[in-house]
């Protein structure tokens, strides 16, 4: 069922649930409310519930609970990049020794065989993604290498997405070259900020030249889907100086742009710590980069996707959402319909029907358990079906921003008024505040104010989740 179908969608507000004149004033009041950690739903339950009891005996069951005909989703998570972005929270290592990339791919070959002999057979991947780290750091003959260790051991239909993250500071024409051969589609061309002065207190010079020079590289050689990642919330910036990299953005025409915000999790980036609190924009700043950049976008024809992804109309993701067949999951958004993703190298996460698993984070540990022949489990979590219900939940509110009472009933059975109630209550408080809008069955849509704070919507239904808990245990980003 499409957007415009079924449930109806708040008055003042676009196809996408955007309104096109927020009212700020009302927001800039309800928004104290508001501020805080939250988690960012790329799973249920999230990753702080799961458990370290979850073993390598528990991640084989998963696998081999996968049905033979499951068409699956790949993910290599390529650890190494070049020197640190000091804004950059993700599982990476920084450096220069060529042994390590060699050693990365004999072992995440190994991983790939562990995996292997525990599923049902010789599974069918309708969508293969890279990221990391930089890919890109691997040598076009080593980018070839880890394309050959998957392929030859999943079936990739045709027409399956294969996408790769890159970093323009460090990608060579002949790698584009390598990624085209192969057959990569897409590619996911980090930017985050143009703006000189920011671009030097977050540690990553790059002209947009740089930028530009790759997207043009890559279409030419018939990689012609592309994302660009921008970054909101940074150091320095402000209306101003972001409007002027959608300015340079908008000039190359991604398909599609993903608008993160700034994370301040110092104690996962301790590098973070060096940022002047006096630097970042308050949190009414960032809310307002955030809308600014928003009306932007949607003035240059491009349609908001869920919480923080925009595309052009003839793009995957926007007819996904049309179709109702968008998802989430640990990629982001994604227009695949199963839920299973396989996932390879350090801190790689897996999803399957029925649980979670994420692998060693630490890289030498990673390579020791691999090496001794062992899946190199570090957690995961079995779901039950509450999980199963309140994860699908979650994914129509973070994808779609609305919800069928009925869709529930039909697909997890029981009344969705009785075995939610705690939900509808809390949802309640939030249409106080104009967030969504509930019907008498259940129905809830979310308003353009509730789409700023969509994660709010989302943490109404997180049975494993206490706010006090969460707000001092610093588990979680802000929620915007
Ligand atoms: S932002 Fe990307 S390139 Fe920079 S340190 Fe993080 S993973 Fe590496």
């Amino acid at each position: 069922m499409g957007i415009d179908e079924g449930v109806r969608r708040p008055r003042g507000t676009n196809r996408d649930g955007w309104e096109s004149e927020l009212d700020f004033a009302e927001l800039e009041r309800i928004f104290p409310r508001y501020v805080g950690p939250g988690p960012r739903y790329t799973s249920y339950p999230t990753v702080p519930v799961w458990t370290g009891a979850f073993e390598p005996d528990d991640h084989a069951r998963a696998l081999r609970a996968l049905p033979s005909d499951a068409e699956i989703s790949l993910y290599a998570h390529v650890p190494f990049c070049a020197s640190l972005c000091h804004f950059c929270a993700c599982n990476r290592v920084i450096t220069r020794d060529p042994d390590l990339p060699e050693r990365y791919l004999q072992t995440i070959e190994a991983e790939l065989d562990l995996a292997r002999a525990e599923l049902p057979g010789r599974l069918r991947c309708g969508q293969l993604h890279w990221g990391g780290g930089t890919p890109t750091h691997l040598h076009p003959r080593q980018i070839e290498r880890l394309f050959r260790a998957m392929s030859d051991r999943f079936d990739l239909v045709p027409g399956a997405e294969i996408s790769i993250e890159v970093d323009p500071r460090v990608t060579t024409a002949e790698q584009v070259d390598v990624l085209a051969d192969c057959g990569f589609n897409r590619i996911s061309l980090g930017v985050q900020d143009t703006n000189e002065e920011t671009q030097r207190a977050i540690h990553r010079i790059q002209p947009f030249s740089m930028t530009r020079g790759l997207t043009e590289r890559a279409r030419a050689r018939g990689i012609e889907r592309v994302n660009y990642d921008l970054i909101y919330g940074l150091p320095h910036q402000t209306v101003e100086s972001f409007a002027g990299t959608l300015d340079e953005v908008l000039s190359a025409r991604p398909d599609r742009i993903a608008l993160y915000g700034y994370a301040h999790v110092t104690w996962v980036a301790k590098q973070q710590r060096g940022f002047e609190r006096g630097d970042l924009p308050d949190p009414a700043r960032r809310i307002e980069i955030f809308l600014s950049a928003i009306r932007r976008l949607a003035d240059a024809g491009y349609r908001a996707i869920g919480m923080d992804h925009f595309a052009l109309p003839e793009d995957e993701l926007a007819r996904a959402l049309d179709s109702g067949t968008l998802r989430r999951n640990f990629m982001g958004y994604t227009t695949r319909e199963g839920v299973d993703v396989l996932a390879f190298g350090p801190s790689a996460i897996s999803e399957t029907r029925d649980a979670y698993v994420q692998v060693e984070k630490d890289l030498p540990r990673w390579f020791a358990e691999v090496e001794a022949g062992r899946l190199a489990t570090t957690r995961g979590i079995w779901l039950t079906p509450d999980d199963r219900a309140r994860r699908w939940i979650i994914g129509r509110i973070m994808c779609e921003a609305r919800l069928s009472a009925a869709e529930v009933e039909g697909r997890f059975g029981g009344c969705f008024r009785d075995d939610f109630a705690a939900a509808l209550d809390r949802l309640r408080a939030l249409e106080k505040d104009g967030l969504v809008e509930l019907s008498e069955n259940g129905d809830l849509v979310v308003t353009g104010v509730g789409r700023v704070l969509l994660r709010h919507v989302a943490m109404a239904f997180d049975a494993h989740l206490d706010p006090e808990a969460a707000q001092s245990a610093r588990t979680f980003s802000q929620t915007v």
